[in-house]
């Protein structure tokens, strides 16, 4: 409790004395990737953006690109902006407001998802977990779980979701599709409302509008668990080609499905090369310089609703 309230007093002390201009001026020739996923209010993004507009350069990931291969330099506090899946919320809430600030931003697009042929499966794992009439769950691969309240079974659903990631790719496959069965719910084909993708249409509007729209594989798997060389190419180049057939532009940018070192083999980075694309991000959080490896791109995650005094600290480079 006392080392938490000092923390606080440490953080409103750093950010009252100027921290966050002090940080970010001394990361200025850092360039920050910052990723979201989802949106809910148009206000929270908005303030985060006139906060970028007002201490940032907004870069886009073809200047990422340009200036890695040797091209360009980017301006000082150079700031790129990405976003993973295609979620729906992306063209309802995001857009509109990047569009106002004129802030560039990619995308970065599952091909299966889109195309409605499948829901992320992390969303399938939750719905059923949240849905399932109260039981003990239990699985050799992560142990028991009792799901009575909404807490235990969000609880439940996550430890599962991770668990299951560390799964080789057909057991994964194999647990998902037993799930429904096992918890005695019908998953519904196609993703509920709250979990639904872009329309191809609008990806098309929003790729006409400026923003980058990238790869995020075909159907969300991790790539280091996969066990077929030729599934870990479709993957990869699959979803390019999908996505420009869909959107008739070329897909330069590929973001790793969960993406720490972990979820992505020497072998995935060697296919998204093999596949023309020009970038690839990672999870792993840090800043980016001249040096850094165009398939290996560190980011820094952030959600909407972060405390403005956090967001801008990430932001600046401060703590992550
Ligand atoms: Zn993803």
């Amino acid at each position: 409790m006392a080392a938490s309230l000092l923390k606080k007093v440490a953080r409103t002390a750093f950010d009252k004395g100027g921290g966050v201009d002090v940080a970010r001026w001394m990361n200025r020739k850092g360039l920050r990737i910052l990723m979201y996923h989802r949106f809910r209010d148009p206000e929270p993004l908005a303030r985060q953006l006139r906060h970028i507009r007002d201490h940032y350069a907004p870069v886009s990931m073809a200047q990422v690109a340009a200036w890695l291969s040797g091209g360009e330099r980017l301006p000082d506090n150079a700031l790129a902006i990405t976003i993973d899946d295609g979620y729906r919320d992306f063209y309802q809430v995001a857009y509109p407001v990047f569009r106002e600030y004129k802030i560039p931003a990619t995308v970065y697009l599952v091909s299966g998802f889109l195309d409605r042929t499948l829901w992320l499966w992390v969303d399938q794992v939750r719905h059923a977990f949240l849905h399932a009439p109260p039981q003990t769950y239990q699985a050799d691969f992560v142990g028991a779980f009792e799901l009575g309240s909404i807490e235990s079974r969000k609880r439940a659903a996550h430890a599962v979701a991770e668990a299951a990631k560390k799964l080789p790719d057909p057991e994964r496959l194999a647990f998902l599709l037993q799930l429904p069965r096992e918890l005695r719910i019908d998953l519904p084909a196609v993703a509920p409302a709250e979990y639904e993708p872009m329309l191809w249409e609008e990806a098309r509007e929003v790729a006409a509008g400026g923003i980058e729209l990238g790869a995020h594989t075909c159907t969300h798997p991790i790539l280091s668990r996969l066990t077929s060389a030729q599934q870990l190419a479709e993957e990869i180049a699959g979803s390019k080609r999908r996505i420009e057939a869909q959107l008739e532009r070329a897909v330069d940018h590929f973001c790793y499905p969960n993406g720490s070192t972990e979820d992505f083999s020497a072998e995935a980075v060697a296919a998204v090369k093999a596949a023309q694309y020009r970038t690839s991000v990672t999870t792993e959080s840090g800043l980016n310089y001249a040096a850094a490896d165009r398939f290996r791109l560190l980011r820094i995650g952030v959600e909407p609703g972060l405390d403005q005094g956090y967001f801008q600290r990430c932001a600046a480079g401060v703590g992550i």
